[in-house]
């Protein structure tokens, strides 16, 4: 299908897809564009989804929560949970959004209650993620964020378990 382009910004453009791997790669050119990849990751959803977000400070992880949570339905503001470490976002489903950035240890990530979050309703999206990689369970959807220029992040997309890569392919669809 071709192309869905969003206004904002111009065309979200560089993307490519590895289908045998599963891996897909896009570029955005501004804030509004990486929520929107964001509302469409919302949009569809579903309790017990982890999406794991890993990028430097400023890569434009919490810019894709907020996408996320308005694709839920919750017409509010994210913001960086660095400070209270998990934010609950209430849409039709509710969204963790856990930020591990402060965190340095397993123990201290363990301790946070984050099996709370993962086993409970909801979806649970986890900034700096690489921190608890080998914590968390094995079925996920990883966003890694590249920072390019001022306004460009590439996104890329590992999808590790079935129901993400349905979630690759819809976005794929729309946006390649
Ligand atoms: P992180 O959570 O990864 O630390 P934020 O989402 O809080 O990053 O901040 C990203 C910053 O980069 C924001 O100030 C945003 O306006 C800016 N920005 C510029 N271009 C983009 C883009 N294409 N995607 C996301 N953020 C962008
Ligand atoms: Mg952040």
């Amino acid at each position: 299908m071709k192309p869905n382009c969003p206004k904002a910004g111009g065309n979200i453009s560089g993307s490519t897809f590895n289908m045998k791997s599963g891996h897909f790669e896009l570029v955005t050119h501004s804030p509004e564009q990486t929520q929107q990849i964001g509302t469409a990751i919302g949009k569809q959803a579903q309790s017990g989804d982890l999406i794991l977000l890993v990028g430097d400070l400023g890569a434009g992880k919490t810019c894709l929560t907020q996408g996320i949570a308005w694709g839920t339905g919750f017409d509010g503001y994210a913001s960086s949970p660095s400070f209270v470490l998990v934010r609950e976002y209430r849409g039709k489903l509710t969204v963790y959004h856990i930020d591990l950035y402060r965190l340095d240890t397993i123990e201290e990530i363990t301790e946070l209650g984050i099996d709370d979050y993962l086993c409970g309703e909801g979806i649970c999206v986890i900034e700096w993620a690489d921190k608890a990689l080998h914590y968390l369970p094995q079925e996920y959807l990883l966003i890694t964020f590249e920072h390019l220029t001022d306004n460009e992040r590439r996104l890329r997309f590992e999808p590790n378990g079935p129901r993400y890569f349905k979630t690759i392919e819809q976005i794929e669809e729309k946006w390649n």
